[in-house]
């Protein structure tokens, strides 16, 4: 029943920027530290809390028997998340091939998953999905994006393309949520994380404003490019897709630490522990970088 399928993993990406190339590049070449590594870094209270956000988004968005496209879906660390939501279906995506194959292999080590899963790599901005997806028509109820859409801001054809993916392949009444940096709180860095504008950056555009992006342990120095917010919901729009929620990493804990289910699960996925009792205060405030965001298309 388990059906995995596609990302021939032969095959490299083909990009059409270097900057992409250079991005696949990075997380290709990423060392993968173990369980215990990563429980032990500078950055593994931020890391857990990520995921706790995460997973309040997909326990929020995502429901049982539903189809999912992960785009930019990394080594595949929400797959258990997914699996916990009952979802039927699940294609993920990401220009870093080494990244899809660790995806492919931590999809088989899920015991009891009820899902078929498929896994492709490609530039998911630069084309249409349809270059290597299969089938090349999928259609996602809950299509998400973590931690990966500025890349998609580098320039106005880049974003558009990005928006048409997302659209072409989304239910109507179907839901697009994803993380994303917060322009507006994007300046200052401290111990955990560096920000480093570009000199002409004085004028924030509304694509291509880039920054080097340094976050301890986990990114080194990476060009990023600022989401312009009033922009990415306009550009949404015109794909036929609504603004439905929008909160700051901060603010979404605090809506939540009311909800005992959500304040169990912060202890279960052990984001505080004996050993780790709080999250240090520069990694909360760089927890404050992101914004949680959906969208929903009409129908
Ligand atoms: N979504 C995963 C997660 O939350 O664990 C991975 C996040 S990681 C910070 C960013 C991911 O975006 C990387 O796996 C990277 O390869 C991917 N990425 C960057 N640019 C991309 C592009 N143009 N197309 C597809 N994936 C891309």
């Amino acid at each position: 029943p388990h059906k995995v399928a596609g990302g021939d993993s032969t095959r490299e990406t083909s990009s059409s920027s270097s900057n992409a190339a250079q991005v696949a590049d990075h997380y290709n070449q990423r060392r993968q530290l173990g369980v215990q590594g990563r429980m032990h870094t500078k950055i593994t209270g931020l890391r857990l809390f990520n995921n706790w956000i995460k997973s309040i988004m997909i326990r929020e968005y995502a429901y049982r028997g539903c189809r999912v496209l992960d785009l930019g879906c990394g080594k595949g660390g929400d797959l258990r998340k997914w699996a916990i939501a009952g979802i039927s279906e699940y294609i993920g995506m990401d220009i870093a091939q080494t990244s899809v194959s660790q995806a492919q292999k931590r999809f088989l080590e899920i015991r009891n998953a009820r899902f078929s899963a498929q896994f492709f790599a490609q530039d998911c901005y630069a084309d249409p999905l349809e270059k290597t997806m299969r089938p090349p028509d999928y259609q996602a109820d809950v299509i998400s994006a973590q931690f990966c859409l500025h890349y998609a801001f580098e320039t106005e054809q880049k974003a558009r393309q990005m928006m048409r993916n997302v659209s072409s392949h989304l239910s109507d009444g179907g839901v697009f949520i994803c993380t994303i940096p917060n322009a507006n709180w994007l300046v200052f860095g401290n111990t955990v994380y560096q920000v480093d504008f570009a000199k002409d950056a004085s004028e924030i555009k509304r694509f291509g404003t880039a920054y080097a992006f340094t976050l301890d342990e986990a990114v080194e120095d990476c060009t990023e490019y600022l989401v312009h917010m009033p922009t990415f919901v306009q550009l949404a729009r015109e794909h036929g897709l609504e603004l439905e929620y929008c909160r700051d990493f901060h603010n979404l804990f605090v809506d939540h630490t009311s909800q005992r289910s959500s304040v169990e699960l912060i202890h279960r996925m052990r984001v505080v522990d004996d050993e780790r009792p709080e999250i240090s205060a520069d990694e909360w405030e760089a927890v404050g970088i992101y914004l949680a965001v959906a969208f929903r298309k009409r129908s």
